[in-house]
């Protein structure tokens, strides 16, 4: 790798770019490293091209690709923090101490576990694109992972797994989240892994490959006649994800439906729903799986027309159908807004919703690992949508009940609540939410507190801390985990 690869590829996505000063960081960096070597041997500066590089990929911003080449300059080399500060100044000097801090983690075991997902976390809410420069180095780190003791390959490859690539998934970076999780899902289930690659790679593949060609061909032909710009190709789901879906769903390879899938990607929205139009009515469509997120994006921003239809000699096929901007929000998540954003839209704007709820939750719990066991309940479960009368789309966590919605739209609404109306039937507060479900609260409007019998069923952290502070006991409510007995304690 080198640096000219890196200012090629800045250039590529943005002309006009100014890489003056990446040059400079790079002569920096070098200098600093010099007569390093990584563990496979190669120079220490590859780290940091390699590093740089993914950033570029994932269409970072300028100061993000910099505070890649030099993350490693505070901690392993005779340069400081003040150092970089002097010479490239505050925001990249910001950016590489917030990675100087991730990589600072003095526990083993859980407690390492709790330790690294807080920082992220504390990253993640400071600022955004730390988490993305750990996302590349991690990467970088897992790509030369052979050259470290086995101990040591289990231990980052799980940690890597469980941590930064749902972390990555629920950022949307979705080119990043799929490179970690092979890799990882390679030293963890060779076996496992051995098996799918052959099955994946090497069987069929001529078959398939001639499959595609031929179904691209019919579509290609009916898109054109209806006058719709599109390019198509298709791809392959990445291993681990097809490993999960055999695991959990209890699948043989065979029976998933979407481990290969074409994508057509069009010029606007109004085209997504026609090739969709074009595609159910070329070949019968599979009950039940067909899915809009264009109109109900995903919790971490993705949008998408999903369908699979039984093709040419009823063979199932997933197309998904999305404009060539959501195919780059896709694929580079957060990292696709950043480029023409100035500082300060950059904080609240595409910043999704669960980093606020992080950043509540931070403020309000009373441990570290009350904090973490929260943020796992709210965030890294599967999330509901449910609406309000009005269309208003609130998501929720799985098993959210219409208390937990009343507390989401407002806290008087919640505070008032005393019965709900799920699609029009009158059902008791504790019913359980399900995916696109109407919910209209009925309000009591002389009421003042909520019922601490609530405590026993919502399962919302915002829910449920706005129950004990408004309660009558709100004073009691404080207690209630530590009363054994008292409502809402498990
Ligand atoms: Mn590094």
């Amino acid at each position: 790798m080198t640096i000219d690869q890196i200012i090629h590829k800045i250039k590529e996505h943005n002309p006009e770019a100014d890489t003056t000063i990446v040059s400079l960081a790079y002569d920096f960096a070098k200098m600093a490293h010099k007569g390093q070597k990584r563990l496979s041997g190669e120079p220490y500066i590859q780290h940091c091209l390699h590093t740089a590089y993914t950033l570029t990929q994932i269409k970072a911003d300028i100061p993000t690709i910099i505070a890649g080449l030099l993350h490693d300059v505070p901690e392993d080399t005779t340069y400081t923090l003040k150092d970089v500060e002097k010479n490239f100044g505050k925001e990249i000097a910001t950016l590489v101490c917030g990675i100087t801090k991730l990589s600072k983690i003095k526990y083993r075991g859980v407690d390492r576990y709790v330790e690294s997902l807080r920082k992220m976390f504390l990253a993640i809410t400071s600022d955004l694109r730390i988490a993305l420069i750990k996302f590349a180095d991690r990467l970088h780190n897992l790509k030369t992972l052979d050259a470290q003791p086995p101990e040591k390959q289990q231990r980052i490859a799980k940690e890597t797994l469980e941590i930064y690539a749902p972390i990555a998934g629920l950022l949307g970076v979705e080119h990043l989240k799929w490179q970690i999780e092979d890799i990882c899902f390679k030293y963890i289930y060779p076996e496992e892994y051995k098996k799918l690659e052959y099955r994946y790679e090497v069987e069929k593949k001529i078959e398939r490959n001639q499959y595609f060609s031929r179904i691209k061909n019919i579509l290609m032909k009916e898109l054109q006649n209806a006058n719709i710009d599109c390019t198509i190709n298709h791809r392959f789901k990445h291993l681990y994800s097809i490993y999960q879906k055999m695991h959990e769903k209890d699948r043989q390879f065979n029976e998933i439906y979407d481990v290969f899938a074409m994508r057509v990607v069009v010029k606007d929205i109004s085209d997504c729903y026609k090739t969709l139009g074009i595609i159910h009515s070329l070949w019968k469509p599979a009950h039940k799986r067909f899915k809009d997120y264009i109109g109900l994006p995903k919790p971490n921003g993705y949008r998408s027309l999903h369908t699979t239809v039984f093709g040419p000699d009823g063979r199932p096929t997933e197309f998904q159908i999305r404009t060539k901007e959501m195919y780059e929000e896709a694929l580079y998540g957060i990292a696709a807004h950043w480029q023409y954003k100035t500082e300060g839209d950059r904080r609240n704007e595409h910043q999704p919703k669960w980093i606020t709820e992080i950043l509540e939750l931070q403020k309000e719990a009373s441990s570290t690992l009350d904090f973490i066991t929260q943020a796992k309940i709210d965030v890294f479960r599967d999330r509901i949508f449910v609406f309000s009368p009005k269309g208003d789309v609130i998501d929720l966590p799985i098993d959210s009940t219409s208390v937990d919605f009343a507390y989401a739209v407002h806290t008087d609404i919640g505070n008032q609540c005393s019965g709900a109306i799920i699609n029009g039937k009158i059902a008791s507060l504790n019913t359980p939410l399900k995916n696109g479900d109407v919910i209209e609260i009925i309000r009591e409007k002389q009421r003042k507190y909520p019922n601490l019998s609530w405590l026993k069923f919502t399962k919302t952290h915002r829910a449920q801390s706005k129950i004990k502070q408004h309660s009558r006991y709100s004073k009691l409510g404080a207690l209630a985990n530590y009363i054994p007995g008292f409502p809402g304690k498990n």
